[in-house]
């Protein structure tokens, strides 16, 4: 909303500007006024929109022409004033003001016009048939009043339409000579009605429309007013109401109504509450919330941001098959400005059979994008109306900010729930197939895909110890000099080498010993392509015996060339170990069998939990009653023993091995 509104009279001298603005002013018509009022400014709260208002007089006896141009630039909103017992002060409006005004504004940006007729005290008929042709004629006059100073009639209702003209134009909705909606509003007020179509079947219900109006009037509409809404519809056009709710069309028509009757601001108040500025675009408040990301936090989207996405989808996925099909992905992005997932999306995430993107599929790639460009995030949340739906301050309330790694590193704990791993290796090792083998695809399925739809991140989700967590696979360009600091900032890194071309695995020692040698994250060499012949490596030691030296697990064999889907353990293993990167000693199996998986197991889920809680319990029980017992006296050394076990249990949370 704006800050204050400026508002200039001008017009030929004694048609009554002066007296216009001492009568609103004192409420009494002034007998003497001077030749120019003092400019004045009314306080925000006794002005109808609650916006500070400044008006300013002009006369031509006491200011200069370029005074007059530079009130004029200041102005918001400029009424002209004419007399209707004076015809040449009507003339001048056409022959002299408005050409002076246009002259000295941008085309663009023109200041609307009020067109003032005052004295009306002194005359029978109206001036409103001399009037009409030029408000046809002129584009930029918002209104016209007729009104007089000296009995006080339409005088607060002239300020109130000039601070109305500033404050809900119709310039950017309205074309009065086409008698229709601009394309614009048209469009804008289209994306409002579709977010709005929580169901999304082409109609607003009655509760989708009860919803709508407390969303954007603070209030529900009373049955009856509902009933009435639809009928005025229903009067005006054929297609405006199906099945008792309203269509776009008859939402539109009612829109157009709203302003044909002057009732802009109702029209401005749902185009303002769905994010839009005057020149009805999203601002950039709505789109892009201030989030503050300090290093070393990740940003990930919270439980209700999923809610919100399933319900996208839900609302999308027609045909229930929960996959969006080409016609579906394209509806859903109606609401954006463009099209936001190229086809390479397809070979980032899940898609069923038909290669269309799963309901998985769809959720890893709102988590790949929050976790790479939680800007972009953002905005897309705005444009699907998050926000204003979930009746959150903004769409930042969608975001998770994780804690500093550091800090989890330190507690060996973490809450996150997205993981990056990048893959590293020569050109051709086999990078791109163990991110597309993560999604399902076997070598068969991997070589349909067009080098230009081609995608260098791979999103799914895996399950460690019984908690889904994302896994992000992101493939490096296999540039050795230079890998930036993006490429080698994640959780866990995969050396790949493809054990039927002797030159690839000297890549992945380079890489290790330039990079990672000193370095907290774990990495895992990848012997890609285990389907073909193993042959010796060019390099000083064999893949083996590089492990074993710098304490790496042994390399993990790999293939996607086989009939079924490529297996997945490794991806569960590789998010284990992006999770608990501390964990030295570990085995890579993630079996939920061997001692290290069992221990896991324990230290995680329920039993020491329960542990824990019933020596809570037992501890606090023998305090109540001693405390019973003794009320007054100190805790015993005995009890005072129990409590600091208590606390060394509660610190042995999560998996400190
Ligand atoms: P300005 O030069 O446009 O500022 O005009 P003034 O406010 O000085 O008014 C010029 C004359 O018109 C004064 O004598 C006013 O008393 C008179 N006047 C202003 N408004 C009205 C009105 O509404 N009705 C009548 N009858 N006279 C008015
Ligand atoms: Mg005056």
């Amino acid at each position: 909303m704006r800050k204050d509104v400026r508002i200039l009279l001008v017009g030929e001298p004694k048609v009554g500007k002066t007296s216009l603005i001492m009568s609103l002013v004192s409420e009494e018509f002034p007998d003497e006024v001077p030749l120019r009022a003092e400019e004045i400014t009314i306080p925000a709260d006794v002005t109808p929109e609650r916006v500070p208002t400044h008006i300013v007089d002009y006369s031509e006896a006491e200011q200069s022409d370029e005074q007059l141009y530079q009130e004029i630039s200041k102005a918001n909103v400029i009424c002209i004033v004419y007399s209707v017992n004076n015809k040449k002060s009507i003339e001048k409006v056409t022959s002299h003001w408005i050409p002076l005004i246009n002259d000295r504004t941008d085309k663009d940006s023109r200041v609307p016009l009020i067109l003032v007729g005052n004295k009306s005290d002194l005359v029978e008929h109206s001036s409103m048939e001399t009037i009409l042709p030029i408000m046809n004629q002129y584009q930029d006059i918002e209104t016209c009043v007729e009104c007089s100073a000296k009995n006080l009639k339409n005088i607060s209702e002239l300020f109130y339409y000039a601070q109305k003209a500033v404050l809900h134009p119709t310039g950017p909705l309205y074309c009065p000579e086409e008698k229709e909606l601009k394309s614009s509003c048209i469009k804008a007020l289209t994306r409002i009605f579709k977010v709005s179509d929580l169901d999304n079947d082409g109609i607003l219900n009655d509760n989708e429309l009860n919803f709508f109006q407390r969303t954007c009037f603070n209030t529900p509409l009373a049955p009856q007013a509902l009933e009435d809404v639809k009928n005025v519809v229903r009067r005006n056009m054929t297609d405006g109401v199906k099945d008792n709710g309203l269509t776009l069309k008859g939402f539109l028509f009612l829109h157009t109504l709203f302003i044909q009757r002057g009732r802009h601001e109702t029209t401005w108040t749902v185009l303002r509450r769905f994010g839009y500025d005057d020149d009805l675009e999203l601002t950039q408040e709505y789109l892009f919330p201030m989030i503050k990301i300090p290093p070393d936090c990740t940003t990930e989207l919270n439980h209700n941001a999923y809610l919100f996405l399933q319900s996208v989808f839900d609302k999308h996925d027609k045909d229930r098959d929960c996959a969006l099909s080409p016609e579906e992905v394209k509806d859903l992005f109606k609401v954006f400005p463009y099209m936001p997932w190229g086809p390479d999306v397809n070979n980032t995430v899940c898609t069923n059979d038909q290669g269309w993107i799963t309901y998985q599929g769809y959720l890893s790639q709102w988590t790949l994008t929050t976790y790479l460009d939680v800007q972009r995030s953002l905005e897309y949340l705005g444009y699907l109306g998050y926000s204003i739906i979930y009746e959150q301050e903004s769409q930042a309330a969608a975001i998770t900010v994780t804690r500093n790694k550091r800090i989890d590193l330190q507690k060996k704990q973490t809450q996150r729930s997205v993981f990056r791993c990048n893959i590293l290796g020569a050109q051709g090792s086999g990078k791109s197939g163990f991110l597309q083998a993560f999604l399902g695809r076997n070598l068969q399925q991997q070589r349909r895909i067009r080098e230009d739809h081609k995608s260098f991140y791979a999103i799914s989700t895996t399950y460690v110890y019984g908690q889904e967590k994302y896994l992000l696979l992101h493939e490096v360009m296999p540039d050795f000099d230079f890998l930036s600091e993006a490429d080698l900032t994640c959780d866990v890194v995969c050396l790949v080498y493809d054990i039927n071309n002797p030159r690839s695995f000297e890549y992945c020692a380079k890489v290790y010993k330039q990079y990672f040698i000193d370095s907290k994250t774990p990495c895992v060499v990848i012997a890609a392509k285990s389907d073909l012949h193993e042959v010796r490596q060019h390099y000083s030691l064999s893949p083996h015996e590089f492990c074993r030296k710098h304490k790496l697990h042994p390399p993990q064999p790999f293939t996607c060339n086989m009939t079924s889907a490529p297996n997945k353990d490794i991806y569960t293993r590789l998010t284990t170990m992006a999770m608990y990167p501390h964990s030295r000693l570990r085995c890579m199996c993630a079996c939920n069998r061997c001692t290290y998986c069992l221990c896991q197991n324990l230290l995680k889920l329920e039993l020491l939990r329960s542990i824990k809680a019933q020596v809570c319990r037992v501890v606090f029980n023998r305090l109540l009653s001693g405390w019973r017992l003794w009320r007054g006296c100190l805790l015993s050394e005995e009890d005072f023993i129990l409590m600091q076990h208590v606390s060394a249990i509660s610190s042995v949370e999560g998996p400190s091995l």
